[in-house]
């Protein structure tokens, strides 16, 4: 009888590729990192591991049982998140291989430790407690269980604070490993999910991987990762670089019989592959042009509206209107070298800078040349963050300067009334809901919510 393996719970998956080549897993649910191994002349090389040492040391056992052999000599990561080099001290004897900004991606991503542990610590006995009050033959279980068993594996490795194990051999633009009867070809591609994302291109196998820059069909409803194709401010890119490289690849297209995404709940078909780099491709060049002809920010936002400009991509996973408009906005502020209003005006209110520095961005408005995009959106959401967080004077702050910026907004006073009742100021919330209707009298909400303000007050005067 066949034994299933696992490890810490969760079932080990192994997947042939073809001769020599493996891909392995862990779960049936969760959005698990794969991890692929090559049999070459010159060694066993991995590309991944899961970031869980204890699965990786497992997974190293299965590969080298399934290639009959256990000579690994390479490790390659596709990008710097933890769920592709958390498992790398496990292959500590081999040569590590990754793009020069994995490192400091690493890091970054350990001084996180704090906040994510934090995270775990109520999470995890949430996620107890919820199983334990669900019947046994509720169908969410299996993967309930498989998610509860991945964050306790990933708070051990937090907990454990074992020494990082980045690349010890990395490289700026292409890199072409020889390993005899095997050559792996590196291309750099960051920018649309890390800044360290590169592509591995094996031709002798007709194998192209792209990491967790993108998917065009996900096999579970948990894409993890794989979830957004996005350029995202903060994220370091350099699109030229990431275009010469993506469109190289699709040239490729007779050579390539496999495309293999960064988790293995997730696939990408070469249509797929291309339609994504046609995209940045269309707004790389599309954005500057447009502005060099005088566009306005919302006026791109029609030129490029995703489901006019980009049909084939609309539904597609990793598109939608948040995360096209994310990329739409970046490209705008790459070209124009303005920042977001509302993410400074968030920053100074979080940090507790003076009413100065706020009114300073305020009556920036207009200026030229302009440091700032100002985004009605960006603004309220800004606010809303300070409220959901239970911050009611920083949201009154990030609302007032919204509806400086937009005297005419009735939503602005709206959100301006709501935040400052939440502080117990119900005249001054008053005022605004009032402004907010005279601005739109259709506002109902608005309208209900006075109406209830007014009669507590009535009921609690004396
Ligand atoms: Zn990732």
């Amino acid at each position: 009888m066949l034994r299933r393996l696992q490890v810490a719970g969760l079932p080990v998956h192994v997947q042939k590729l073809g001769e020599g080549v493996v891909r392995v897993w862990v779960g049936d649910h969760i959005s698990s990192t794969a991890t692929v191994a090559f049999a070459t002349q010159k060694g066993i090389l991995v590309v991944d591991t899961t970031g869980n040492p204890l699965v990786d040391r497992e997974l190293r056992r299965v590969i080298a049982r399934e290639l009959g052999r256990d000579d690994f000599t390479m490790l390659v990561n596709t990008h710097e998140h933890a769920d592709h080099t958390g498992g790398n001290a496990v292959y500590a004897d081999c040569e590590i291989v990754g793009h020069e900004l994995v490192a400091a991606g690493m890091a970054a991503g350990r001084a996180d430790r704090p906040r994510v542990l934090e995270w775990y610590a109520t999470g995890i006995p949430e996620s107890e407690a919820r199983l334990a009050a669900l019947p046994a033959d509720d169908p969410s279980l299996p993967s309930l269980r498989e998610d509860l068993a991945l964050d306790r594996l990933n708070r051990d490795v937090l907990l454990s604070d074992a020494p990082l194990a980045p690349p010890t051999r990395t490289f700026t633009d292409r890199l072409t490993l020889d390993m005899g009867d095997t050559s792996l070809e590196l291309y750099y591609t960051g920018g649309m999910h890390t800044a360290s994302d590169i592509a591995v291109f094996v031709p002798r196998h007709g194998i192209l991987m792209t990491g967790d820059t993108m998917s065009d069909r996900w096999l579970t409803d948990t894409p993890g990762c794989l979830a957004s194709f996005i350029a995202r401010p903060g994220v370091r890119h350099d699109f030229p670089r990431l275009l010469k490289n993506w469109e190289y690849l699709a040239q490729q297209k007779d050579r390539i019989r496999l495309l293999l995404t960064g988790h293995w709940n997730g696939e990408l078909s070469y249509d797929g592959f291309a339609a994504r780099v046609g995209y940045v491709r269309a707004l790389w060049d599309g954005v500057p042009a447009e502005i060099a002809r005088g566009a306005s920010l919302e006026s791109l936002f029609v030129t490029f509206a995703l489901d006019a400009r980009f049909p084939e991509l609309a539904q597609s996973p990793g598109f939608n209107r948040n995360n096209h408009a994310m990329t739409l906005l970046e490209l705008w502020s790459v070209t124009t070298g303005q920042t977001s209003a509302a993410d400074r005006l968030y920053a100074l209110i979080d940090e507790g800078a003076g009413e100065d520095a706020v009114r300073e961005v305020v009556a920036s408005r207009g200026a030229t040349p302009a440091s700032y995009f100002f985004m009605e959106g960006q603004l309220n959401s800004s606010g809303y963050r300070f409220l959901q967080a239970g911050r009611a004077p920083q949201a009154v702050a990030m609302f007032r300067a919204y509806a400086d910026l937009y005297p005419e907004s009735w939503n602005a006073h709206d959100s301006l009334g709501e935040a400052l009742l939440a502080t117990g100021d119900s005249a001054g919330s008053i005022a605004m809901y009032e402004k907010s209707l005279e601005l739109n009298p259709e506002n109902v909400n608005g309208r209900e919510v006075l109406a209830r303000i007014r009669s507590e007050g009535t009921a609690s005067a004396p």
